[in-house]
This record gives C-alpha cells, sequence and structure tokens, in this order.
C-alpha cells in the first residue's frame, strides 16, 4: 500500500502541489491526467524522491520514503532516458553495476552473472534480443522506450513511474507499447503511476485516473494556489474507490 498524505511543494513562491491525500493499492496502475504545468510531472518526482516535499509524505506499506533515490522506485521518461554512448546491453547492465554507487550495489547485490542473466531475459522479453548490441541512435522511438523500460525493471522496483512515455511515438507504435507495458505490469506485480495526455490510454491503461487541476484553498490568495487530485475514478469512469 502506497500513502500520501498531506503532499505540497511549492517552488520559491509558486505553489505547484497542495495538499495531496492518496492511497494506492499495492499493484495498481494509475493513469495522472491534467492541464500542462499543473505539476504532475512534480508529483512523479516527488514519489521517486528526486524532490523534497514542501511539507507532507509518502509512505510504502507504513514506512516513509525518504526524498533520496531508492531502489525500489523507478521513473521513465519521454525521452534521453537511456544513455547514448552504451549499447542497449550495457545501458541494462549500468543500471545493474553503477560504478561506485553502493546505494545500487545494495539494491542488486554483487553476481554481475546475475545481472547479465536479467539483462538478456529483459532484452528477450522486450523484442530487443537481435539489438542488444546496438546503440539507442540505432534504434526506433519505440525500441529506445522499450530499452528505458528494461532499463528502469533491472531495479526491480515495486513502483514504476512512467512520465508521457509514449508521448513521442507513433499511434501504432503505441498501441504495442501498451501490449507490452500491460504483460510487464501482470508479470512483475508493481504499482504504476503513469502520466499521460491521452485521456483514452488513460482510461485503457489505467485500473485508476487521477486528475490534477488546481484548485483554489484560500479566496484570500486568489494567485497562491496549487494543484490538487480533483477526481479519482476507476477504470469504468466511477468515482473511485466508491464515493
Ligand atoms: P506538463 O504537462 O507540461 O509536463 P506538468 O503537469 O508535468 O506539465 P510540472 O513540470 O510538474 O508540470 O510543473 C509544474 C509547475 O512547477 C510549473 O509551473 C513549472 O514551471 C514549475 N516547476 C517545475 N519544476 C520546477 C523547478 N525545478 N523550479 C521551479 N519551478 C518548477
Ligand atoms: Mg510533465
Amino acid at each position: 500500500m502506497l500513502s500520501v498524505q498531506g503532499l505540497t511543494k511549492s517552488y520559491g513562491d509558486l505553489p505547484v502541489l497542495e495538499k495531496i491525500d492518496l492511497e494506492v493499492e499495492e499493484g495498481a496502475f494509475c493513469a495522472i491526467v491534467g492541464a500542462s504545468g499543473c505539476g504532475k510531472s512534480t508529483f512523479l518526482r516527488l514519489l521517486l524522491g528526486q524532490e523534497v516535499p514542501s511539507s507532507g509524505e509518502i509512505a510504502l506499506d507504513g514506512k516513509i520514503l525518504p526524498p533520496e533515490p531508492t531502489p525500489e522506485r523507478g521513473i521513465v521518461f519521454q525521452r534521453y532516458s537511456v544513455f547514448p554512448h552504451l549499447t542497449a546491453r550495457e545501458n541494462l547492465l549500468l543500471a545493474h553495476d553503477f560504478e561506485g554507487s553502493p546505494l545500487l550495489a545494495r539494491a542488486f547485490g554483487t553476481r554481475r552473472a546475475d545481472a547479465e542473466e536479467m539483462a538478456d531475459a529483459l532484452l528477450e522479453r522486450t523484442g530487443l534480443a537481435n539489438a542488444r548490441d546496438r546503440f539507442p541512435a540505432q534504434l526506433s522511438g519505440g525500441m529506445q522506450q522499450r530499452l528505458a523500460i528494461a532499463q528502469t525493471l533491472m531495479k526491480r522496483p515495486r513502483l514504476l513511474l512512467l512520465d508521457e512515455p509514449f508521448g513521442a511515438l507513433d499511434p501504432g507504435v503505441r498501441l504495442e507499447m501498451h501490449e507490452l507495458l500491460l504483460e510487464l505490469w501482470r508479470e512483475h506485480g508493481m504499482t504504476i503511476f503513469m502520466v499521460t495526455h491521452d485521456l483514452s490510454e488513460a482510461f485503457k491503461l489505467g485500473t485508476r485516473v487521477l486528475t490534477f487541476d488546481k484548485v483554489r484553498h484560500d479566496p484570500q490568495f486568489p494567485n497562491a494556489y496549487g494543484a490538487t487530485i480533483t477526481y479519482d475514478l476507476a477504470a469504468d469512469g466511477s468515482a473511485f474507490p466508491d464515493n
């Protein structure tokens, strides 16, 4: 169970997120939609531990997650989440044994053979076995995103964060990516948060769809207000949970 309580984030005088409360069951697929600039990426970065909340907290199974990267959380962005100077396979292995990173060594152990086995299985699983020695620039956009997802799965995250992961892809490739993501989600059982600007994608993939919007909490400060979750919907469009 992931629990978010009173999560608030401002950048200087700019309030971005305001008092977000959310409980998400293990293995849920939460799609996030909302206007540009309303704080969706900021929310993902807070979940990842890459940003420090102004107030509030995020807990996984009752344990507060620190605002620093930890191995149970991984993220995939719209673009550029793989290293251009490394081959597909090296990209996966780098995720495993980042030079001098005690955090990653702790997460994955030191057995390189295990990492290589896992990398090869993931390359196979994401349809990249034949492209394992190619560099990202030699891969199509869809293949690069499959690589980015595989790289993140090397960490065996319990929480997979996806920030508009298919926004740059052609419609046909998107559909293939949907199938792959749903399969990986069912196989790995992780909890997913995926930001998208495509409502049909949100309702197709999400078990829950969260909408973010700016709301005024204090009429005295009409310009100083952040976004919060305004609707929490089940995949069939009904209120979630039952209220
Ligand atoms: P989009 O749909 O365009 O990706 P978003 O919902 O992901 O938008 P964010 O990127 O989270 O929005 O940004 C929310 C607000 O916070 C914006 O006004 C943005 O300019 C501001 N912001 C984001 N990151 C920072 C930062 N590091 N420093 C200052 N302001 C920031
Ligand atoms: Mg964003």
